[in-house]
């Protein structure tokens, strides 16, 4: 691997650094007021796409900026590294609905959808999971037949994020029962706002309802909103894999390189606790940092956060290298996913029963904001156990590090 940086990659890095640095939003929108969630994303995306940095793996010539993977990789440590907003309302358009409409769309739903995309004018939601088929995606069961010009839905999706304020669906469907599942899958572009849709959120430990169960009874959707083939809708999902090759999360890894680092930052502001949570000394010396235990698994922490950095470069260098997408995805995901969460639970061990206070709407309240000036770690806590289900369960990766990296019998 080759993970020296070129001057003209070191002097990107410089400009996106003096850009985030004038430019990145102070304030973060309110965590469960969704409308203003959507109108700050917006806005921010538009900044962004006003400034040449939107869609920055989007090739060019559909308005993305290009960048090759080692820029992406320095703009996403840079944008987390600033502390900017993470615009999770718009992850879907970006990530996933626009890169496939680049690799499979028809001219007509190029023109009219991208550009709204890379301006954060519109939110894109996923209707893939249902409540009979997650891991295994292709069980699904919403039917759709062709009735004139029209695919007419019928059926249900579960985890949607962002439904109910989203204006298009990347929607699976089943189009012909009778074929192989992965064979009888078609990929469509579902309006939220046609008639028969039934949106019901989904309240979540943490407090927020950001995904929601989606219900279609007869919905026309306009056979012209078929994203490659009728049938095809499998390879149409695959070809989005090929394009996104996943620097979209580094940023989240360098983001829980800082938490660490505030992680330590805060437990030297904390007292010792002695049994039956009492403080069990009170003088400043006495932080819990002090506790040798409590040290050595907040080093081992920014050890593994530096380890899983350094797979990320090696993952890709590699790409950069050979043009083929990493197979050690699955590996880092994993790692990064489990890692997470036991970085809140040391947090949660740290700041003892006062993680018990909510604030008069039911959410975690951001105790640890007294402390220092860190993010809610209760909501961080809450928020991870997702981690390691959302984008392919930790079985499910396990599963592929065995099969296609270790090469196990299965
Ligand atoms: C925060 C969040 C946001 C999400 N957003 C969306 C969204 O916007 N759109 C969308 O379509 N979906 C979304 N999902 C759904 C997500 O894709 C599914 O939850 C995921 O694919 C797992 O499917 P499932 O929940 O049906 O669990 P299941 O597949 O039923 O799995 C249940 C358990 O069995 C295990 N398991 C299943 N199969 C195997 C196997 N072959 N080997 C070993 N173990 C196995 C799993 O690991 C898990 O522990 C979201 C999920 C989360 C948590």
């Amino acid at each position: 691997m080759d993970i020296r940086f070129s001057p003209e990659e070191e002097r990107f890095r410089a400009e996106a650094r003096a850009w985030l640095a004038a430019h990145a939003p102070a304030h973060e929108p309110p965590e469960h007021d969704l409308p203003a969630r959507r109108a700050f994303d917006m806005a921010w995306q538009r900044t962004l796409f006003d400034a040449g940095y939107a869609g920055i793996s989007w090739p060019q010539a559909y308005g993305g900026r290009g960048a090759s993977l080692m820029e992406q990789l320095i703009w996403y440590e840079e944008f987390a590294r600033s502390g900017a907003h993470d615009s999770t309302t718009l992850f879907v358009g970006l990530n996933h609905g626009g890169p496939t409409l680049i690799a499979r769309g028809s001219e007509e739903q190029k023109a009219f959808h991208l550009p709204k995309i890379l301006r954060g004018e519109v939110i894109w939601c996923q209707g893939f999971s249902e409540p009979g088929a997650g891991s295994d995606l292709a069980g699904l069961s919403t039917r759709a037949v062709l009735d004139g010009d029209d695919l007419v839905v019928t059926g249900q999706k579960i985890w949607t994020s962002f439904a109910q304020i989203a204006e298009y669906q990347e929607l699976l469907v089943r189009t012909d029962p009778e074929a192989p599942k992965h064979k009888g899958i078609t990929w469509v572009i579902c309006p939220m706002d046609a008639p028969g849709i039934t949106i019901r959120p989904i309240r979540t430990i943490a407090g927020g309802s950001d995904f929601c169960e989606v219900f279609y009874d007869e919905v026309r959707i306009p056979r012209r909103n078929i994203v490659g083939a009728l049938n095809d809708g499998w390879n149409t999902a695959m070809a989005t894999l090929s394009f996104e090759r996943g620097t979209a999360f580094l940023a989240e890894q360098v983001r829980l390189t800082r938490l660490v680092e505030q992680l330590i930052a805060m437990a030297r502001t904390l007292p010792q606790w002695g049994a039956g949570g009492t403080p069990a000394a009170t003088t400043p010396a006495a932080t819990a940092l002090a506790d040798d235990e409590i040290a050595r698994r907040l080093a081992l922490l920014r050890a593994e956060v530096e380890a899983l950095r350094s797979m990320t470069y090696r993952s890709v260098s590699r790409t950069a290298r050979t043009g083929m997408p990493s197979e050690e995805a699955s590996l880092i995901r994993l790692f990064f996913s489990e890692l997470q969460q036991r970085v809140f639970a040391l947090a949660m061990e740290l700041l003892g029963p006062e993680i018990l206070a909510w604030d008069a709407e039911g959410s975690p309240a951001r105790v640890s904001s007294r402390h220092h000036a860190a993010p809610s770690w209760v909501s961080h806590y809450l928020i991870a156990f997702a981690s390691t289900i959302a984008a392919g369960s930790k079985d499910i990766q396990r599963n592929i590090i065995g099969d296609r990296i270790l090469g196990l019998p299965r």
